[in-house]
C-alpha cells in the first residue's frame, strides 16, 4: 500500500533534543508510518527534502488565539511560521469557561469582545474548536481572571470562601473536561488583589488531575524575585510543574537581572518541577498600563478605542501633541493597547538560552499593529538567534518548540518526530528561514517556512496560502 506522503532525503531533527540525522520519513493518514534511511514503498506525494530540515510542528505553548482560532480558522500567522499547535488560555484569561455579561474586562478584552465568549464549560469550546476546524490543533488553560470574573462581583479584591469553592468546583470540571491546567495573570489589576492563599487553593486541583500552573507573574519588574518566589510556593503547595510565562525582567531599573532569576529558577529546580515560555523580542505588549508608563524607554500605542487615529505613535508623541503628560494622554486613550520596550538584549538571550525555556508567542491577534511576535517568533529564533547568533544549536531550538513543550503540558504522541506519532510536520530551509514581521510592518508570514502539516494534511506549501485545515482540540494526556 503507497504511502500518502514521502519526504525524501531529509535532515530529521526529532523535537528530543538529540543529534539530527539524514532519512526519508513517509506518512499515512493522520500518522508518521515510517522513518528510514532509504524507503522504497511508492507515495501519492513525495516531497524532495534534500537540505532542508523536517522537524516536529512546532507548539506555541504561550498564545491569546482562544477565539481567533475559531472566528479566522485558516489561522495564517502561526501556521506560516510552522506552528501545528496552539495552547490558549495563559495569563489568566481563557475564553473556555467564561461568562461575561457586559462589559469584558481587561485583560479579558485581549480575547474579543463580549459576543465571542460563548463558551461556558471546555467541553462547549472544545466542540466550537473541532466544528470551526481550524489550521492549528488547539489546547487549553483555565484563567484564573476568567474564573473570578465568573464569580465574583469585584476583581478587585480578593475572592471569599465560597467564591473560591465555586472557582474550585469549575477548574475541576474543566480539567475532567480535557484542560491542561491554571494559567494567572496577577500583575493585571484583575487579578492582583487575589491573595497567595486564593491561588493556592485552586491549585490544590491541579495535582489529581497532573494539571500545570502557568503564571504571568505578580511583578516582572522590581519585586519579580518576590514574585517568583510566590510561584514557586504555590507550584509547592498544590505539588505540580510551574511555568512562568514570558519570563523576562522588565524596566530599565531591573535590567540584568535574569542573572539572578535565572539562579533563583535553578536553586529552586532542585526541589520542584520549574520552566519558563519566553518569546524572542526585548519589547513586549499587552493592554496599556498605567502603571507601566515611564520615560525610560519608548512606549508605542498599538490601538485605542478613545483615540484609534493615534494607534502607531509612541505615547510621547501623543503626549506632546495634546500638550499634556503621559500619563494623562494615557488616561485619555483608555482602553488601548500597547508595545513597551522595556528589556535588556542580553536579559532576552539569557532567557531563551535556559534549559528550561520553551518558546511561547504571546502573539495578539486582536491587535490592528500586533507586535511582531505573532507572525516572526518561531522564525526569529531559527533565523536570528540560533542561525546568525549562535546562541544555540538548531536541535536545542527545535527542542524548545516542540518536544520540551509536549512533554510539560501532556500533549500525548506530538512534539517528535517519531514513528506512530500524529504527524504534525514543518519542512524548513535552515540557511534561508528567517521572520519577515517588523514594528512597522508586523503582518509578514516567515520566509523559509515550505511545508507544514498538521495531523498528516497538508496545510501551508511556503508561499502565503493555507491548503488544509485539520487541526483539533487536544485533551492533557492523563
Ligand atoms: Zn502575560
Amino acid at each position: 500500500m503507497a504511502f500518502d506522503y514521502l519526504f525524501r532525503n531529509v535532515t530529521v531533527i526529532d523535537g528530543g533534543g538529540g543529534a539530527a540525522y539524514r532519512a526519508d520519513v513517509a506518512v499515512s493518514g493522520e500518522r508518521i508510518a515510517e522513518i528510514a534511511p532509504r524507503i522504497t514503498t511508492a507515495a501519492d506525494c513525495e516531497i524532495d527534502g534534500a537540505g532542508k530540515v523536517l522537524a516536529p510542528g512546532f507548539i506555541d505553548v504561550h498564545t491569546h488565539d482562544d477565539t481567533n482560532v475559531i472566528r479566522m480558522p485558516a489561522y495564517l500567522p502561526k501556521v506560516s511560521q510552522g506552528v501545528t499547535t496552539v495552547i490558549v488560555g495563559n495569563c489568566g484569561i481563557s475564553a473556555a469557561t467564561a461568562d461575561i455579561s457586559g462589559e469584558v474586562p481587561d485583560p479579558l478584552n485581549l480575547l474579543g469582545e463580549a459576543q465571542h465568549f460563548v463558551y461556558p464549560t471546555v467541553s462547549a469550546y472544545a466542540h466550537a474548536v473541532e466544528a470551526a476546524r481550524p489550521a492549528v490543533n488547539v489546547a487549553t488553560l483555565i484563567g484564573h481572571t476568567t474564573l473570578r470574573n465568573n464569580h465574583m462581583d469585584s476583581l478587585l479584591r480578593s475572592a471569599t470562601e465560597d467564591e473560591i469553592a465555586a472557582m474550585r468546583r469549575q477548574l475541576r470540571a474543566a480539567l475532567q473536561e480535557g484542560a491542561l491546567g491554571l494559567s494567572t495573570g496577577l500583575a493585571y489589576a484583575s487579578a492582583f488583589a487575589a491573595t497567595t492563599e486564593e491561588v493556592m487553593a485552586l491549585a490544590e486541583e491541579l495535582a489529581a488531575q497532573q494539571g500545570i500552573y502557568t503564571t504571568h507573574l505578580r511583578s516582572e519588574f522590581e519585586p519579580i524575585l518576590d514574585a517568583l518566589d510566590e510561584a514557586f510556593r504555590i507550584g509547592r503547595h498544590g505539588q505540580v510543574p510551574v511555568v512562568v510565562s514570558h519570563h523576562k525582567c522588565a524596566g530599565a531599573k531591573n535590567w540584568g537581572r535574569t542573572v539572578e532569576t535565572l539562579a533563583f529558577f535553578d536553586k529552586a529546580r532542585e526541589q520542584q518541577d520549574i520552566s519558563c515560555d519566553c518569546y524572542p523580542y526585548s519589547a513586549s505588549s499587552s493592554t496599556l498600563d498605567l502603571k507601566q508608563i515611564t520615560d525610560e524607554f519608548d512606549i508605542v500605542i498599538t490601538w485605542s478605542e478613545a483615540h484609534p487615529e493615534e494607534a502607531g505613535k509612541t505615547l510621547q508623541q501623543i503626549a506632546d501633541g495634546w500638550g499634556m503628560s503621559m500619563i494623562e494622554a494615557g488616561k485619555r486613550l483608555m482602553p488601548a493597547g500597547a508595545i513597551y520596550y522595556n528589556m535588556d538584549e542580553q536579559d532576552v538571550r539569557r532567557v531563551l538560552s535556559y534549559p528550561a525555556s520553551m518558546v511561547g508567542s504571546d502573539g495578539l491577534p486582536n491587535d490592528p499593529m500586533p507586535h511582531p511576535r505573532l507572525w516572526g517568533a518561531f522564525p526569529r529564533v531559527l533565523g536570528h538567534y540560533c542561525r546568525d547568533e549562535q546562541l544555540f544549536p538548531l536541535t536545542v531550538a527545535i527542542h524548545k518548540m516542540t518536544g520540551m513543550s509536549a512533554a510539560r503540558y501532556r500533549l500525548a504522541q506530538r512534539g517528535r518526530v517519531k514513528k506512530d506519532y500524529y504527524a504534525d510536520l514543518v519542512l524548513f530551509d535552515p540557511a534561508t528561514v528567517r521572520d519577515v514581521a517588523s514594528f512597522t510592518d508586523p503582518k509578514q508570514p516567515a520566509q523559509g517556512i515550505e511545508r507544514v502539516m498538521v495531523n498528516g494534511v497538508m496545510s501551508y506549501t511556503g508561499d502565503g496560502q493555507i491548503t488544509g485545515r485539520a487541526g483539533r482540540f487536544l485533551r492533557r494526556q492523563s
